[in-house]
């Protein structure tokens, strides 16, 4: 048995709209699929570029919306369209299962689990930006790399909105053993996979990814 639920609900961003949906295995066992996000509605949301008043080019005031995801500047024309930044995150495991977690050093979350990722680099693909972000907060090095799926995101630092496409990777090491926490990692955590708790992780996309491994491997 198969059905499909669709839901919108309040959160501080705006509406958001959630789309899940349940499949009935024999013994009335339900399992939960979690479809990738909720689209956030653009009427309810402010312009991403709202703080930024001033034409970068010529530096007049006459910055204006362009569209929903653009200004332009209406004294020398310049047009700047607002898009997604690319990170990545990646689930570490070895060969028994074992997934390594870090306690976030910094704000946003400070203190909640998460997984080793960060912000590519530019001119930095994202299997670089993955193997880069791995050594520098756990000191790993990776011994093969996979890409899996995406999560948008949106990504609260200093005062500001980053809108996100998070690059989900699956890693692997021989051994998980060694690894030190380092950069923004405080603390690092080794978890057998069926043991991951979501609700320990403090963003929200990385969440889901956890909510979405754990129902997949079930
Ligand atoms: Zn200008």
């Amino acid at each position: 048995m198969f059905s499909l639920h669709k839901g919108k609900s309040k959160c501080r961003k705006g509406w958001k709209e959630i789309v899940s949906c349940k499949i009935e295995s024999g013994k009335e066992k339900l399992r939960y699929l979690r479809f990738s996000i909720m689209t956030i509605k653009s009427e309810k949301m402010k312009h991403p570029l709202a703080q930024f008043l001033y034409c970068p080019r010529c530096g007049a005031k006459a910055f204006v919306e362009a569209n929903e995801k653009a200004k332009k500047c209406t004294l020398c024309h310049f047009v700047y369209y607002f898009n997604p930044s690319s990170a990545v995150a990646c689930i570490i495991s070895d060969k028994d299962e074992n997934i390594l977690v870090v306690k976030r050093a910094k704000d946003p979350a400070k203190g909640t689990l998460d997984l080793p990722g960060g912000f590519s680099d530019m001119f930095e693909t994202a299997e670089e930006t993955v193997r880069r972000e791995v050594k520098e907060e756990t000191g790993l090095e990776l011994t093969s790399l996979r890409y899996l799926f995406s999560v948008p995101n949106i990504y609260l630092y200093s005062g500001f909105e980053v809108h996100t496409v998070d690059l989900i990777y699956k890693g692997e090491v021989d051994s998980l053993v060694g690894a030190v926490a380092q950069d923004d990692a405080a603390e690092i955590c080794i978890i057998p996979q069926k043991e991951l708790d979501p609700e320990a992780f403090g963003l929200t996309s990385i969440r889901q990814v956890i909510r979405r491994i754990c129902t997949l491997d079930e």
